[in-house]
């Protein structure tokens, strides 16, 4: 099983977008896929269409309680379940406090979990606390969304740390396998700048022995359908098929999967397309 979490502390970058829809595009390509939301805000369990209650069965009870993978997790799609989460997990970080072994939870619980999938996604909250360690810890990759703005790559620094330490000291397999360009303009030099930074500063990474991380080919571009989609509750293949941002999630999943991705035009940048 591959296990990614997808992870930026700033918040709005584009994690639960890329969740949601990498989770759903992976599953309709035949992978059984279990996302896990560990984010307080619910939104990736929003987006697939569940609203839950405080009593509702969630990643909290998980956490904090007797409860396993199993009992809460639910299946949404053909090939796709997950693990949902409620407003409730905010109390988890307090009152996992004073615990030994607290960002170590999910891992063991997941190893007690019989059921067997391809990928275990995981969606992470916009800060690097208990929660976050806990997918760490459970994870073997880590992704990495980047909006293309100037401050991008500010606190990307402080990340690679915190995967460093977790690797050292609690999950010798982690590593940050993914880097991908989300809400991409593509006809602004902005973007295309902010681009070529990414790609050096890990380029400049690798002689520090960050040397798998890919930078994906497949940006994503800013697509208003995918902005839309959550209210919907359904992932954008659902709500908007022939959108370019279901293209670009059916793309990145095909380059996850180790596949070509099915370029279109309109992701050359604007240097290649003038010159
Ligand atoms: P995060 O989980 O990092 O906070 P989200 O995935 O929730 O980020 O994205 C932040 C907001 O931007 C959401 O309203 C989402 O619908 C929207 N959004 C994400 N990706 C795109 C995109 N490619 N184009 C347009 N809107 C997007
Ligand atoms: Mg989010």
């Amino acid at each position: 099983m591959r296990s990614i979490a997808i992870i930026n502390q700033k918040g709005g970058v584009g994690k639960t977008t890329t969740a949601v829809n990498v989770s759903a595009a992976l599953a309709r390509s035949g992978q059984r896929v279990c996302l896990v939301d560990m984010d307080p805000q619910a939104h990736a369990t929003l987006h697939l269409g569940l609203a839950l209650s405080e009593e509702d069965p969630s990643v909290y009870h998980v956490l904090t309680g007797d409860a396993s993978l199993a009992d809460v997790r639910q299946q949404v799609e053909e090939n796709l379940w997950l693990v949902p989460a409620h407003l409730d997990l905010a109390a988890a970080e307090m009152e996992l406090a004073g615990e030994v072994g607290r960002e170590l939870i999910l891992r063991d619980k997941l190893a007690a979990d019989a059921e067997a999938f391809d990928y275990l996604i995981i969606d992470c909250p916009p800060s690097l606390g208990v929660l976050t360690l806990n997918a760490l810890t459970t994870v073997n990759e880590v992704f990495l969304p980047l909006q293309p703005h100037f401050l991008a790559l500010h606190g990307v620094s402080k990340l690679l740390k915190t995967i460093q330490i977790v690797a050292q000291r609690l999950n010798p397999k982690l590593r940050l396998s993914g880097v991908v360009l989300c809400m991409y303009e593509s006809n602004t030099r902005l973007a295309a700048e902010v681009s070529r930074d990414v790609s050096e500063f890990f380029e400049g990474q690798q002689s520090r022995g960050w040397s798998d991380v890919r930078f994906y080919q497949t940006r994503i571009r800013r697509n208003v359908r995918l902005a839309e989609a959550p209210s919907f509750g359904t992932s954008i293949f659902d709500y908007a098929p022939t959108s370019n941002g279901a293209e670009d999630y059916a793309n990145l999943a095909r380059e996850v999967l180790g596949l070509a991705p099915e370029r279109a035009e309109e992701q050359l940048e604007p240097a290649m397309r003038e010159g």
